[in-house]
């Protein structure tokens, strides 16, 4: 593959993960709940690794549950959530696995939707007049959105939250990894998953406030009694080896160079969010013309992996909440992309990309000619 430009669906683990998960897998392979001195040392050593991963937090390490990933910590938040009786604020942003959880578990009644401004970010004013008006006793806000990479004002929220002793989850999936933990100490609940940042898939983390009794799944006493199951310690050392070696940023301006030639390349495209803070490796464009599954398709053939950033497009699965929450009309969310690059990406990968969606557009136009909205019917041999 010549250019991966889809990290914010997944990373491949980076070699510090790798070597760790390899090296635990042998020396500390034992169940840390047994009793014989090798489970003893499992479970020191998991021990050791949740105060590095409390050290990189901020907090007591007694707070951070591991968990296989995000949709289990996010599951885990809102059906704790629903056991109160007060109302529940999630964004009109959030991810399907805290807006399916919420849906879920939560009755209609007690769910607040707040939506966003055209660039992406959570309506602020709206927020406090939900908080003043009504009975809330929860907020959840993400830290940066996986699809736009708009950055969330989670640390301003966070502290609102806390002067009106309002509960705050902070979905910190894309986040992590990408930008300083500065802020989630104050959060009460904080969830990531491993391979958005470098480690593996399969595990991630829910951070709880101290003193929480509730399961996230109940089973066997592990993790305190708060999370059965058996803890997968290769997993979880690889997870902390992949933070520690996470750049301290991910600064590069490639990205902005990209969308500044793309502008000027492919005129009619539309770049979504891009006035506001955004993470540095993610760009959602709306294309000028073509079906976005067709652009793709043909960037795949050429060694570029991008993503729709929704199923709708394929015909499949429901439209995207991000892309309609930003006002973006269902046609227009048939021409989106999600580009979204890894750590380390050069400026020289950015302009080989925009130098392949060139050719593609080349391609698309003298094809489609006569025809280069696409709105065609399409199959997928016409892909
Ligand atoms: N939250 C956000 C913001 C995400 O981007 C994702 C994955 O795309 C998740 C939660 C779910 O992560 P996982 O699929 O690893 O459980």
């Amino acid at each position: 593959m010549r250019g991966y430009f889809d990290a914010n669906a997944t990373t491949p683990m980076v070699p510090e993960a790798r070597e760790e998960w390899l090296r635990v897998s042998s020396h500390h392979w034992h169940n840390p709940s047994g009793l014989y001195p090798e489970a003893v040392a499992a479970r020191e050593f998991l021990e050791g690794l949740r105060e590095e991963l409390g050290g990189w937090l901020g907090c007591s390490p007694r707070r951070i549950v591991f968990t296989s990933g995000a949709t289990e910590a996010n599951h885990a938040v809102m059906a704790h959530a629903a056991l109160g009786k007060e109302k529940v604020v999630i964004s009109a942003v959030e991810h399907p696995s805290v807006t399916a959880g919420a849906a879920r578990f939560i009755d209609r009644q007690r769910l607040r939707e707040v939506g966003v401004t055209p660039g992406g970010v959570l309506d602020l004013v709206r927020l406090e007049e939900v908080l003043d008006r009504e009975k809330v006793g929860w907020v959840s806000l993400m830290a940066a959105n996986n699809e736009s990479g708009v950055v969330q004002p989670w640390r301003e929220v966070a502290d609102r939250c806390r002067e009106r002793g309002v509960r705050f989850h902070c979905d910190a999936s894309q986040w992590i990894g990408k930008r300083s933990a500065e802020g989630f100490a104050v959060c009460d609940f904080v969830t990531a998953s491993a391979h958005k940042f470098g480690g593996p898939t399969g595990t991630g983390f829910l951070v709880v406030p101290e003193g929480t009794s509730f399961c996230a799944q109940a089973g066997g006493p592990q993790e305190r009694g708060l999370r059965g199951g058996t803890e997968s310690l290769p997993a979880i050392a690889a997870m902390v080896a992949a933070l520690k070696a996470a750049p301290a940023g991910d600064g590069g301006n490639g990205r902005n160079h990209f969308e500044k030639d793309l502008v000027e390349c492919l005129p009619g495209v539309r770049l979504l969010g891009a006035e506001e803070a955004r993470l540095d490796n993610t760009s959602m464009i709306v294309l000028p013309r073509h079906k976005n599954l067709r652009w793709l398709t043909r960037l795949g053939k050429r060694g570029f992996a991008v993503s729709t950033g929704s199923a709708c497009s394929a015909g499949q699965g429901d439209p995207s909440r991000v892309m309609q929450a930003m006002g973006c009309s269902f046609e227009e969310m048939g021409r989106v992309l999600r580009i979204s690059a890894l750590p380390g990406a050069t400026a020289e990968d950015w302009e080989s990309l925009l130098d392949a969606l060139l050719e593609v557009r080349d391609e698309l136009d003298r094809r489609g000619a006569g025809n280069p909205s696409g709105i065609r019917k399409i199959s997928l041999e016409n892909l």
